[in-house]
């Protein structure tokens, strides 16, 4: 999450942080999943197709190799199918009989850090965790473990040589430099270089007005795109506005959108105090923040909104990762924790002086209000920026503050859905949107005929009930007064290959079984004998 933020000051950790990369395990060869095939027909299936458009069915998906070669209504709700008024398909056709089931794009998870040494992660952990929750694609803000290593396994996910999502690798600005980038010409040769490696973007958190200008308008000269976790260690140079001006293509998280709005100040009201290496400093006066700001459908508000807007930008809000904030202990015992969090990103949760996002050192009543109201405030930003037509996507930002991969973004659905988007808008928001914002929505994003085969089935409709979507499923009482779980995400399937997500998800619980094992570890509370 901003972990790097602080580590962009200092030069020395960053090489600290690079010595590092290399002992992140690998993604192992891919074990999983059967396909492509030749021809795939997903059968009678309740299209849901990430456009907007509302579901229909039953169809049939016709599918080649990788790409979605043909979509057929093949008959009514309630109604048999009349198979003599079926298409013949080819006789070795692999056949997927998904009757009463719902089909979606992939997800796209544009704020998707692989973790690394910091959360004790390995590549496989946290990429069948995605997996296992539909997610087809991630945007790698920041490439953690080093570009080489980020760039590595994009293009063996390219090849389907191992089981994982499609990677964005953006590298964090700076990123490789043998020392602090401090003019504008320094900016354009690391761009360069970083382009010539094979970034696809920048993740920025800030910096001096004439070296971000020169970092932007060279990456714009090359085609990559951009990201910025406006830190509040440089936001007083440069809020959203002024970075969406200089070509900026999308902002993480929600600071300086704030500082944008703001109509009777320059620079948030700290207390004298502050200081910002101290998390719960940090975050408890972030919490703070929007209230600082003009008021919902003011002038102020509006003008930036409207300018975002014609600007093309993107926001991904990322709400998820702040919601321990507003309501700790629902993200401390979140009921998926016992069996798939790792012990070591048990550990680096817990309160800490020193753990970026551990922020915890005395969160009560007085913060988790004043962020309730925090997030109204901001929902009602995003959820209008939507409505007059701007770009809002969904990413995740796990590893951090007690969210789990996976898991994590379909909480983020969730929120998306609370800050007043309707489930369609909340699904094309993690779909064709994130396409868009990517620069890929020609390939992915959509069902549509011509795009590749990224695709999610699950038994249960999710615009109903978002939460059917976790891996854990959603409770449900039966008609015989029994306590059930259904749903959970039934196949992914990535470019014409199906994975049992099922299956995904308990060898996640092996990994996890394994490593609790190995140090007799037992999942609790800290503080509580
Ligand atoms: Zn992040």
């Amino acid at each position: 999450m901003i972990r790097l933020t602080l580590l962009i000051f200092f030069s020395s950790f960053v090489f600290t942080l690079f010595a590092q990369s290399s002992e992140v395990p690998k993604s192992p060869e891919r074990a999983e999943g059967s396909g492509p095939y030749k021809q795939l027909i997903i059968q009678g299936v309740t299209l849901i197709n990430g456009a907007g458009s509302p579901p229909i069915g039953p169809v049939d998906v016709i599918v080649e190799q990788n790409k979605i070669k043909d979509i057929k209504v093949v008959g009514y709700p309630g109604v048999p199918i009349d198979e003599k008024k079926r298409e013949k398909y080819d006789s070795d056709a692999e056949i997927l009989e998904a009757e009463g089931m719902y089909l979606l794009p992939g997800f796209i998870d544009m704020h998707g850090h692989i973790g690394g040494k910091s959360q004790g992660t390995s590549a496989e952990y946290v990429f069948k965790l995605w997996m296992a929750h539909g997610i087809t694609t991630i945007r790698d803000p920041s490439a953690g473990n080093g570009l080489e290593w980020t760039l590595e396994h994009k293009k063996k996910s390219e090849q389907n040589t191992i089981t994982a999502p499609r990677i964005e690798a953006y590298s964090y600005f700076g990123q490789g430099s043998k020392s602090a980038i401090s003019n504008p010409k320094m900016a354009r040769a690391w761009v360069q270089e970083i382009a010539k490696k094979g970034a696809d973007g920048i993740k920025f958190f800030g910096a001096r007005p004439d070296i971000m200008e020169a970092a932007l308008s060279e990456a714009k000269i090359l085609g990559l795109r951009s990201a910025c976790h406006h830190a509040q260690t440089d936001v007083a140079w440069l809020n959203v506005l002024n970075t969406a001006k200089m070509g900026l293509t999308s902002m993480e998280h929600w600071y300086g959108l704030p500082e944008a709005l703001f109509t009777d100040k320059t620079i948030q009201n700290y207390p004298l105090d502050y200081n910002y290496q101290n998390e719960q400093h940090r975050f408890g006066e972030a919490g703070k923040l929007w209230k600082q700001a003009a008021p919902p459908y003011s002038e102020k508000w509006n003008k930036v909104m409207d300018e975002l807007i014609s600007l093309d930008f993107t926001i991904d809000p990322t709400f998820n990762i702040y919601e321990a904030n507003r309501d700790l202990m629902r993200a401390r015992l979140a009921e998926w924790h016992s069996d798939y969090t790792l012990p070591s990103l048990w550990r680096f949760y817990q309160p800490s002086r020193i753990s970026h996002g551990s922020h915890w050192h005395y969160w009560g009543t007085e913060e988790e209000v004043t962020w309730k109201e925090n997030y109204k405030l901001w929902m009602t930003f995003v959820n209008e920026y939507k409505n007059r037509g701007g770009r809002v996507t969904t990413g995740s930002d796990s590893g951090f503050i007690f969210q789990l991969y996976g898991f994590a973004y379909i909480r983020e659905l969730e929120l998306l859905r609370e800050a007043g988007f309707h489930p369609l808008e909340v699904i094309r928001a993690a779909t064709l949107k994130g396409a868009e914002a990517l620069g890929r929505d020609q390939e992915i994003g959509s069902i549509e005929i011509g795009k590749l085969a990224d695709m999610i089935i699950i038994e249960e409709n999710p615009l109903q009930n978002l939460k059917v979507l976790y891996g854990t499923g959603a409770i449900k009482l039966n008609e015989n007064n029994e306590v059930t779980r259904v749903g959970g995400v039934k196949y992914t399937i990535k470019d014409g290959i199906i994975y049992d997500a099922k299956k995904l998800l308990s060898d996640v619980k092996k990994i996890v079984d394994q490593a609790k094992e190995e140090e007799e570890f037992i999942l609790k509370q800290p503080g509580i004998k």
